[in-house]
Formats: structure tokens, sequence, C-alpha cells
């Protein structure tokens, strides 16, 4: 048995508690025998989310569930799972490229084609076969083209799950072939439990969610990451650049050594507390005008910033959004009576 493994196996899987219902749901499902071929799960969170798939793997394959539904961990079954050796499970993600040696951008059309093969063999043991794809929206097109006549005729007692951060970036022809289950972020007063559980105090919980848009797992990382600190470097940066202290290169110098996800997040954060300032203020026809004008910036680095994630090309987007940024903040700046940076400073 051979699994596409990422550098790290989440085996010891567990799911957060909110994260639970989802896997619960599934699970009635499959006892009352009415588990789908193929399941699409969105996860809203933007973190790794590799542990709550082997989770519900896990749980679907238990031969003695407990009595809220979650995987026994001590069967066959589980055991079995736990040291990645269960032979009728398939676990396909972004493998390592041997040349590069990091992860590869896609998931390719041999990797599907394997996970095909694993489920047209005879299951070894009585819990049904498993297919888990994660990522499931780097599936190359290809990649998804080949899974698509697996969907449409699916291998007796088998089960396809896509685990996915993004449904919007599937095939239409592979979102309507699955049953779409979503796994919500927790609602505020369950994360703001979790995140005091995870030692963060009662001030770095408000403004971490804030910064990770109530996501409670991306609040954790961003915190452990320093995020605050990073952000207020580049803020800082911006309003030099504002104020035409420095070249706007600069700031891109500033911050590339951090990940570029971390850098869009930085961007939306800053976007966003722009804004909020501007509309803190009584509004002239101006200040309206500029407020459209950054909400369409919003949108528009919301997008280029995602589509290409490479370093050259993410260089100019970045600045693309500066330049853009500081145009707005220049026109009819005279008659709003602040000077561009102004406007950056903590929200
Ligand atoms: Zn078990």
């Amino acid at each position: 048995m051979k699994h596409d493994l990422a550098t790290v196996v989440p085996v010891s899987a567990s799911s957060l508690p909110w994260q639970n219902s989802s896997i619960q749901h599934l699970v009635r499902l499959k006892h009352a025998q009415k588990l789908p071929h193929g399941i699409l799960i969105e996860i809203k969170t933007l973190v790794d989310s590799s542990t709550y798939g082997w989770q519900l793997a896990t749980a679907l394959l238990c031969k003695n569930p407990l009595e809220d539904l979650l995987p026994c961990g001590d069967c066959q079954h589980c055991e079995l799972m736990r040291a990645n050796n269960y032979p009728d499970f398939t676990y396909t993600t972004l493998i390592e490229n041997e040349r590069t040696q990091k992860p590869n951008k896609d998931i390719k059309i041999e990797q599907i084609r394997r996970l095909i093969h694993q489920l047209s063999l005879t299951p070894s043991l009585d819990g049904g076969k498993i297919a888990l794809i994660y990522p499931a929206e780097k599936m190359n097109q290809s990649a998804a083209n080949s899974l698509l006549k697996t969907l449409e005729e699916p291998a007796e007692n088998s089960t396809l799950i896509l685990l996915t951060h993004n449904t919007g970036r599937l095939p239409i022809t592979i979102r309507s072939r699955c049953q779409l289950q979503t796994v919500e972020n927790p609602v505020q007063a369950v994360a703001q439990q979790w995140l005091k559980q995870q030692n963060l105090t009662p001030a770095e919980i408000d403004e971490y969610l804030e910064f990770s848009h109530a996501d409670a797992q991306l609040a954790l990382q961003l915190q452990q990451q320093d995020y605050l600190q990073n952000l207020t470097k580049f803020r800082q940066l911006i309003k030099q650049y504002l104020g035409n202290e420095i070249e706007v290169i600069t700031v891109f110098n500033g911050v590339k050594s951090l990940d570029s996800p971390i850098i869009r997040l930085m961007i939306k954060n800053t976007l966003g507390s722009f804004l909020y300032r501007q509309l803190e203020k009584s509004l002239s026809l101006n200040q309206k005008k500029r407020i459209l004008s950054l909400l369409d910036l919003i949108k528009h680095s919301n997008f280029i910033l995602q589509i290409e994630e490479n370093n050259l090309n993410f260089q100019l987007q970045l600045e693309d959004v500066l330049i853009s940024l500081k145009q707005i903040l220049n026109r009819g700046n005279h008659n709003a009576g602040t000077k561009p940076g102004d406007i950056v400073s903590q929200h």
C-alpha cells in the first residue's frame, strides 16, 4: 500500500470541538447506510486541515465509535489508521517534488489514477474503502477530469472525500456530483473560550480574532508567529512610503521574508483599517469617493494577490496595490485635511 504523504502525516489526528458535528453527521449517515459516494467538505479555516480529514476518515472506519460517534482510538481499525497502515484507506495530497524538495503546487493526474486503482480493489477489511483528497482545490485540471468518472460510477462500498478550503475553485462538474458539507469557524463565544485555553490573553483574543476574521485556528497561528509585530512594521513602512520617505520596493523588501499568505493578510488588515478610519470621520464628497475607491482596491487586491504565487509577480502586485493606495489617498487630499500617512496607524 502506498499513500501520497505530505511531509507529516497527521496520524495522531483529533478534531476541534466545533468540527465534531460534521463528523458525527457523516458517521450517522454511514450507520444508516446513507453515506454518499462523493462528499465535498468545505472547511472555512485557512489553516492546514489534514488532521480534520484524518479524524473524519478514522471516525467512518472505527469499529466501536464512542457514544458521541467519534472514533474510539482503541479498535483494530483506529490503530491501523494511527499507524498509517489501513489497507482500504488512501490519502492523496500535495507531494514533495524530488527536484526542488518543496511540495508540488498541484495534485497531479498520476496521483488520482493511483487513487482510482486503489478504490477498484476488493476491500481487505470490513469497513469499506475510503479515499481522502486534501486540499482538493489543488487538483489540476487533468487530475479533476480523471476523477469525474469515478464520481459518476463509484466502486461498490467506496467513499470519496474531497476536503477543500474553497469549493469555488473546484470544477462545477465535480461539485455537482458530490454532497456538500460545510465546516464553519466557531461562533465568537466558542472561539474566545478555545483561545483562552491556548493561553491567549483577553486582549490578544479580541485582536487576533479581528485579524483572522473570526478564524480561531488562524488567530492562534498568527499569535504564535508574532503577527502583530510584523503588521506594525509593515504599517510603519507603508506610512514612510506614503510620506515619500522610501520607495515602494523598500516596503516589499521589508516583508519579503514572510510567507505570502501572511503578507496578503497584512494587506487586507491594513486596507481594512484605512477604510475603518475613513468611515469614522464625517464624510465629505471627496472622502466618500475615496472610500468607494478603497473598497474597489480591497476587492482588486483580494483577487490579484491570490492568483499568482510566483515571487516576482507577487512583488509587482504588492507594488501595484500600494501605488494605487497612494493615488487614492492623494486624490482631493487638500480638501480632506489629512496627509496620506495619517490614516496608517494602529486602529
Ligand atoms: Zn475505533
